[in-house]
């Protein structure tokens, strides 16, 4: 049931028109930054720390921030 992939929590997708077309790009939550590394983006605002930007709740590891996400927000972490 958990076949597609969750997009980064922190961001959101925005569409860029580009000379090449639209381009999807993620943009930052926190500072509304649109990046292209969603990852090392966020190490700027929360080194060595993971942060739910729903909850607001402070978590060590990526990939537990991405376990709450899941499980204590699957309407958000549905959204593409
Ligand atoms: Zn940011
Ligand atoms: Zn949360």
């Amino acid at each position: 049931m958990q076949e597609r992939r969750k997009p980064m929590s922190f961001f959101t997708w925005v569409e860029m028109e580009t000379p090449d077309g639209k381009k999807r790009l993620r943009q930052c939550l926190l500072c509304g930054m649109q990046v292209s590394n969603a990852t090392q983006h966020l190490r700027k605002h929360f080194p060595g720390t993971f942060t739910c930007p729903y909850c607001h709740m402070t978590m060590k590891r990526r990939y537990e921030l991405r376990q709450h996400v899941i499980t204590k927000h699957p309407e958000v972490a549905q959204q593409t």
